[in-house]
């Protein structure tokens, strides 16, 4: 019998799959038997490289996104995919009085307006060749809590909850699971600022039952499950990774 973990067989795309959890998830596609598009608007070389050092393969996709109608472009052209892993994002920091447009639009652009659009076009495909997938969109803490200088992000990490779920209750029935991974405070470039605020990192850190920061890899198994057979029966979940932040 085939190990309902494994992804063998199974064509992944991964968005900004060049550093952080989207690097992490990618390595551990692979590692569990995809084969992964990983795109990104910036070099892909390094997870590349990772990928290479296992032995396994990857290829890359220059995915902007931007203009997220554009980028779901992209992905229309690219044959079949089977899993498609909603990961790129920002974050624009700014009391609410002072916040710009430019951060509000910059952020709900590449966090909510991409993760729509390229999963549209990604069951697009799958209907047309009436197969299914999985979509895994990262949600965040920020997708239950309110946080503070953050409006653009926490609308739209808001907004991925609830796509989330609409999404899954049109497309559960047809084949695709639609579910979230709201990853809990993981060391990469994204919380960079908060980790070197010496006040900001004692006060998360004492806040957080696991009491240690999370790796982009705790995220990154949680994202091979649910792209996995063993998860078929999940749709519309938002599934925190945080080390039990949320239970507190
Ligand atoms: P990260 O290291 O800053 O990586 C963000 C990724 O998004 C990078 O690959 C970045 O590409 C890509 N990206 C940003 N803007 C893009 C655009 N316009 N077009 C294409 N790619 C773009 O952050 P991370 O922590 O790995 O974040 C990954 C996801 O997890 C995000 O959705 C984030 O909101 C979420 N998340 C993170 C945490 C955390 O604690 N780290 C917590 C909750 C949720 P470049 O490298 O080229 O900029």
């Amino acid at each position: 019998m085939s190990d309902p973990f494994r992804l063998d067989g199974k064509v992944a795309l991964v968005t900004g799959a060049n550093t952080g959890i989207g690097q992490a998830i990618a390595l551990a596609m692979a590692g569990a038997g995809a084969e992964v598009i990983a795109a990104g608007r910036s070099s892909l070389d390094e997870t590349l490289d990772l990928i290479a050092g296992k032995g396994l393969k990857a290829r890359p996709l220059a995915l902007a996104l931007d203009d997220p109608v554009k980028a779901a472009g992209t992905l229309a052209g690219l044959g079949r995919l089977d899993v498609l892993v909603n990961n790129a994002g920002i974050i624009r920091r700014a009391d609410a009085v002072d916040f710009t447009e430019a951060d509000w639009d910059a952020v709900i652009d590449v966090n909510l307006k991409a993760v729509f659009f390229l999963a549209q076009a990604f069951a697009r495909a799958a209907f047309a060749r009436e197969g299914g997938g999985a979509i895994i969109n990262i949600a965040s803490l920020l997708s239950f809590q309110g946080g503070i200088r953050v409006p653009s992000y926490t609308a739209a990490k808001h907004g991925v909850a609830g796509l989330t779920k609409l999404l899954a209750n049109e497309w559960a029935a047809k084949g695709i699971n639609v579910n979230a991974i709201a990853p809990g405070y993981i060391a990469t470039n994204n919380t960079e600022a908060l980790r070197a605020d010496p006040d900001r990192n004692r006060a998360i850190l004492e806040r957080i039952p696991a009491g240690r920061w999370g790796e982009a890899r705790d995220i990154a198994d949680t994202a091979v499950f649910l792209a996995s057979p063993a998860a078929q029966y999940i749709h519309g979940t938002i599934i925190p990774v945080d080390g039990g932040w949320l239970a507190r």
